[in-house]
C-alpha cells in the first residue's frame, strides 16, 4: 500500500481485503474518529452509534478524564507480567468485587477467556470436591458465550458449533427461561449451569425472575456451580452493575468483559467465596496480558467515572423514555412485531422484511444499529446517551423504517 496516497473509503476497505482474513461481512464503512456519542467515518459523514462497539463503549468517545488517565499510565507502565504485583491491577480488582459483592477476580483479556476461566473454576471445583474428573456442563440454546474452543462448547447456536467438533464434551442443551429442561438434564456429574442473564446475540432475552431463582435452588441443592455470563448485560447496560442484582439472585461465578474497560480489551470472571475458595490453585490457570497495568487503569477510571457521574441511576432515569420512543416506531410499523430487553440493551424484532436491510438504510441515515439473532435490531447506545440522542435515534429509525415500508 502506498502510504502517501490519500486513500478514499472505497479503496481502504478494498485493501483490506487483500490482508485482513474475511471473517466478517462489514458495512460499507471506514469510521476514523469518534466524539461523544458519534463516529465520524473517513469522509467526514456523522454517525449516531446505537452499536457502541457492540455494548463496549459505555462511555462514548473521549469521555473526560478517560483518555488522560490511559496517558498517564502509558507513561508509567504499560506491562508487567502477572509473576509481580501492579497498583493498577490491585484497585481494579477491589472496584469489581466491590461493585459485585463477590469475592476474587481474574483479568482476562476478552469475554471469552473469562467464559474458559469460568468453566475450568467450576471444573476444578468439582475435581476437588469428588476426587475425579468427567463432570458436566448445562448450558443454554441461542446463548453465545465466545469463540474459543471451550465457550464454543457453551454456545447454543450448532452453525457455530459444527465446523469445529469434537469441542469440549459434556455439555447438555435446556431452554433458557424453562426451568423443567434444566432439571431434566441434571445428574450426579453436573459441576454447572451457565446462563446469560439477557441473552444477547441470541436476540435480546431477558431472564424471567422464576428461572434465575430456580436456577439457584436446584444449584444449591445439588452443590453445583452457577456462571452468570455479564459480558454483555453487565456492567451498568441494565440499570445495576451486573443485571442478576436486579433479580437478586447471585451467582457462584460471574463473567464480565466488553463495556468493563470501555474501550481496551479486558475482561475477567469472578468468583463468591465457595468458587474461588475451592477452586483454582497456583499452577491452575494464568495469563501473560490479562489485567496488565494499561487495561487495568481503564477498568479502574470507568468504575470511578460511573461512581462519581452516577452512570446507573442516568440509565434508570432514562429507559423509560428510551422504550417509550421505541414502543411508538412499533406501533407505527408493522414490520416490528416486539419490544423486548431491559435497560440499554433493547431489541426490536422485525418481519416481513430482512434486519439487515433495516440496519443498513439505518447506516445511510447516519445511525448505528446491529442486529442480533436472525431478526432482531439490537440497540445498545453509550450508557452515557441523553434525551437528545434518544430522539435523534428515534428520527433516523423512522426514516429509515418509512423508506422500507
Ligand atoms: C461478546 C460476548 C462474549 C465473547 O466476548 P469476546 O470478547 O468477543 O470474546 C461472550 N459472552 C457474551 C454474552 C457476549 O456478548
Amino acid at each position: 500500500m502506498v502510504k502517501n496516497i490519500i486513500m478514499n473509503m472505497h479503496n481502504l476497505m478494498e485493501e483490506s481485503e487483500h490482508s485482513i482474513l474475511h471473517t466478517y461481512n462489514r458495512f460499507p464503512v471506514v469510521f476514523e474518529r469518534g466524539e461523544g456519542c458519534c463516529l465520524y467515518d473517513a469522509e467526514g459523514k456523522e454517525y449516531l452509534d446505537f452499536a457502541a462497539g457492540i455494548a463496549v463503549n459505555a462511555l462514548g468517545y473521549h469521555y473526560p478524564g478517560y483518555d488522560e488517565a490511559l496517558k498517564e499510565q502509558i507513561d508509567k507502565l504499560l506491562h508487567i507480567s502477572n509473576l509481580y504485583y501492579n497498583e493498577p491491577i490491585i484497585y481494579a480488582g477491589a472496584k469489581l468485587v466491590l461493585a459485585s459483592g463477590m469475592d476474587k477476580a481474574f483479568f482476562t483479556n476478552s469475554g471469552t477467556e473469562a467464559i474458559e476461566g469460568a468453566l475450568k473454576a467450576a471444573k476444578k471445583y468439582a475435581y476437588a470436591r469428588d476426587g475425579h474428573a468427567g463432570h458436566e456442563i448445562i448450558a443454554m440454546n441461542h446463548s453465545f458465550h465466545g469463540r474459543s474452543m471451550g465457550a464454543l462448547a457453551v454456545t447454543g447456536n450448532a452453525h457455530y458449533r459444527e465446523p469445529f467438533e469434537p469441542l469440549m464434551g459434556g455439555v447438555r442443551f435446556a431452554e433458557f427461561n424453562n426451568l423443567e429442561s434444566v432439571k431434566a438434564l441434571v445428574t450426579d456429574k453436573t459441576c454447572a449451569i451457565i446462563t446469560e442473564v439477557v441473552q444477547g446475540e441470541g436476540g435480546i432475552y431477558p431472564a424471567t425472575q422464576e428461572f434465575l431463582e430456580g436456577l439457584r435452588r436446584i444449584c444449591d441443592e445439588k452443590d453445583i456451580l452457577l456462571i452468570f455470563d455479564e459480558i454483555q448485560c453487565g456492567m451498568g447496560r441494565t440499570g445495576s452493575y451486573f443485571a442478576w442484582q436486579s433479580y437478586g439472585v447471585q451467582p457462584d461465578i460471574m463473567t464480565c468483559a466488553k463495556a468493563l474497560g470501555s474501550g481496551v480489551p479486558v475482561g475477567a470472571f469472578v468468583l463468591n467465596k465457595k468458587a474461588a475458595g475451592a477452586s483454582l490453585l497456583p499452577g491452575d490457570h494464568g495469563t501473560t496480558y490479562g489485567g496488565n497495568p494499561f487495561v487495568c487503569a481503564a477498568v479502574n477510571k470507568v468504575f470511578e467515572i460511573f461512581e462519581k457521574d452516577k452512570i446507573l441511576a442516568h440509565v434508570q432515569e432514562l429507559t423509560p423514555y428510551l422504550e417509550s420512543r421505541l414502543d411508538e416506531l412499533k406501533e407505527k410499523y408493522t414490520c416490528i412485531s416486539a419490544r423486548r430487553g431491559k435497560g440499554f440493551m433493547q431489541g426490536l424484532v422485525i418481519t416481513g422484511i430482512p434486519v439487515g436491510q433495516v440496519v443498513n438504510k439505518a447506516l445511510e441515515k447516519g445511525l448505528l444499529v446491529i442486529s442480533a439473532g436472525s431478526d432482531v435490531l439490537r440497540l445498545v447506545p453509550p450508557l452515557v446517551i441523553t434525551r437528545k440522542h434518544v430522539d435523534e435515534m428515534a428520527e433516523k429509525l423512522d426514516a429509515a423504517l418509512s423508506e422500507l415500508s
